[in-house]
């Protein structure tokens, strides 16, 4: 599932290529796949407006029109790629083309269909139709004292769904996670009220170096995941705990792998106290 690197990955691929373009009436092959406005409101709207920039919440691509916002969460196996012959990218899942006047298009497919689209009017429709639980972009908009203090409100919870929940902070997805908390040797299960100032602090720089790392490679990728132009990232690679049940840590322990928070939870049980 994509989450904050790859979907940044996508933006930044993404946006050279198309600002400035305007779209044309979009091709709605799977209907549902827009959540609002009805998909016979979308086309007529979205038909028109041009890409002014590409911004991201947690993992929200949002593309900055002229007249309104263009919101797109990828969810499980979401794809969007350019071509600039404007034909499909031969993916077996398309669910939307969105050509562009002049000949180039984004295509979106989805093997899950799960992902969706939002056309908003702007900011305020945005927060309202889109982003109502979402909480700040955990990388662009978390400072550590703000980090500090969303963690205060949180003393119940346990690390592994605190930083899954995106209406805490937006962007952290299962394999990040899991990479963060082994970073800063902290267990998946520990509850936020028993971190001491030093541990959250290093459970701060340790999420901000974990999505560093994955956007300066291009993002992780498994089964499903291209970025915009069809290629893989390679952050997999680089997983010291995801995925590797049994392998060795360099402690000399074998990797564990439990559920937490609902979701397979990867861990060194020496180096994450
Ligand atoms: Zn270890």
């Amino acid at each position: 599932m994509p989450e904050l690197p790859e979907v940044e990955t996508i933006r930044r691929e993404l946006e050279p290529l198309v600002c400035g373009k305007t779209f044309a009436p979009p091709i709605l092959h799977m209907p549902s796949t827009i959540e609002y406005p009805e998909p016979e409101d979308f086309s007529g709207l979205l038909a028109g407006n041009t890409i002014v920039n590409l911004g991201r919440r947690g993992k929200y691509l949002l593309f900055n029109l002229d007249r309104g916002i263009l919101a797109v969460h990828l969810r499980m196996t979401g794809n969007l790629v350019y071509t600039a012959s404007g034909l499909p990218p031969g993916e077996r899942f398309l669910r939307v083309s969105l050509p562009f006047a002049g000949g180039s298009a984004l295509h979106y497919s989805d093997m899950r269909r799960f992902g969706r689209l939002w056309l908003v009017s702007g900011p305020d429709e945005l927060e309202e139709k889109v982003l109502k639980r979402i909480g700040p972009d955990i990388l662009e908009e978390v400072d550590l004292d703000k980090f500090v203090a969303l963690l205060g409100k949180r003393q119940r919870s346990r690390l592994k769904a605190l930083l899954l929940d995106q209406g805490f902070a937006a962007g952290m997805g299962n394999i990040y996670t899991d990479e963060c908390l082994f970073r800063c040797g902290l267990h998946p299960r520990r509850q936020v009220s028993s971190l001491s100032r030093k541990e959250a602090e290093e459970l701060y720089r340790s999420v901000k170096s974990v999505l560093a790392d994955g956007i300066e490679h291009g993002g992780t990728t498994f089964r499903d995941y291209r970025n915009a132009s069809g290629a893989l990232g390679d952050f997999q690679s680089r997983l010291a705990v995801y995925g590797r049940l049994g392998e060795t840590c360099p402690c000399g322990t074998p990797i564990e792998k439990t559920r937490e928070a609902g979701r397979g939870t990867y861990f060194c049980p020496r180096c994450q106290k």
